[in-house]
């Protein structure tokens, strides 16, 4: 089944300890498709500007990506600067110019309109509801959103949360929004404002996921190095989407199973710059390391059971 998602296609120029890395294709949709093409059909909704370059689109269409619904406008392509503190679960946004996003009113073709699976990536919750309110009825609407969104369009977005299925948030996000500091109180009060599911990211930490009934969590994979941490959250939701599409059912268990799909994903694209990463990896590659992480957080697993 299909994912539609509608979100930020950027240059983003990024610094972390590792190194640096200018105007490299990212935005929080792109990075989603990326990763969620492993799975499901994807189709992209966004716009950029008339410096967009072949070679980019290139990048997107040679993955199966289908482009249809990625405007391009005269002006500048969105551009985000950002730079990593030395425990790259923080960093510091230096810029970032909206351009040819300040007046994107996105519209869905008849087919988009008809998804079964959408993907509310991080942009202004204006324009999220906007996109909700030409779907007909998806079988699954997830979504995230940004500290900016939660200080200066708090009425729009609680407006719009009892229309999510799946909220993703991470701990900065969650806290600010619920006014509760320790994370369970947070996703506990989270809930209420309208979302079944809430993913809280929690970068190298992992993932908790929050439901009426129940709570997981799961730790990030640990790597001996990461590179550039951008991204990850998009990729998780893009893994965690792409196997619920292709999955077809949403149960706890298939939710679970999700969240460490989506956790293996991120885990890829953390190795290297920007895209790199996930542009080289293979099946198999997410397969082996699927079953690593189950094998790192299943203390009965059969490799050790009979010593
Ligand atoms: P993440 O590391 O998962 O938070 O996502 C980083 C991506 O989000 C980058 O590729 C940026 O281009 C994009 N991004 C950063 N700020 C914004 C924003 N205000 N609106 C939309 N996308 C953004």
């Amino acid at each position: 089944m299909s994912i539609v998602v509608v979100g930020s296609v950027a240059y983003d120029s990024v610094e972390t300890p590792a190194g640096s890395a200018p105007d490299i294709l990212g935005g929080a949709a792109t990075y989603f498709s990326i990763a969620a093409r492993f799975f499901a059909p994807v189709s992209v909704v966004a716009v950029v500007g008339s410096d967009f370059k072949a070679e980019s689109r290139q990048v997107l269409s040679s993955h199966n990506i289908d482009l249809r619904g990625l405007e391009q406008r005269p002006g500048k392509t969105f551009r985000w600067h950002g730079r990593y503190h030395e425990d790259m679960n923080t960093r510091d946004t230096l810029s970032v110019a909206l351009n040819v996003f300040e007046g994107f009113r996105p519209t869905l073709l008849p087919d988009q309109r008809r998804c079964d699976y959408l993907f509310l990536a991080n942009i202004n919750p204006e324009l999220q509801a906007s996109v909700l309110d030409q779907t007909q009825s998806p079988r699954l609407v997830a979504g995230d959103t940004m500290n900016k969104w939660i200080a200066e369009s708090s009425a729009v977005l609680k407006k719009l949360l009892p229309r999510i299925d799946i909220l993703t948030l991470n701990d900065e996000e969650a806290r600010m929004l619920s006014g509760e500091h320790n994370l369970v109180r947070a996703g506990r009060a989270i809930l209420k404002m309208g979302p079944k599911t809430l993913l809280v990211k929690r970068g190298e930490y992992g993932v908790l996921q929050f439901s009426s009934e129940s709570m997981f969590a799961v730790p990030a994979y640990p790597l001996e190095e990461v590179i550039d941490p951008t991204g990850a959250g998009d990729t998780f939701a893009g893994g965690f989407m792409g196997f619920l599409a292709r999955n077809g059912r949403v149960t706890e268990s298939t939710l679970r199973t999700a969240v460490v799909y989506g956790s293996v994903m991120a885990s890829f694209v953390v190795e290297k710059f920007g895209l790199d990463r996930l542009l080289s990896l293979s099946w198999e590659e997410i397969d082996n390391r699927y079953r690593a992480f189950i094998e790192l957080t299943d203390s009965h697993h059969s490799r050790w059971i009979s010593q």
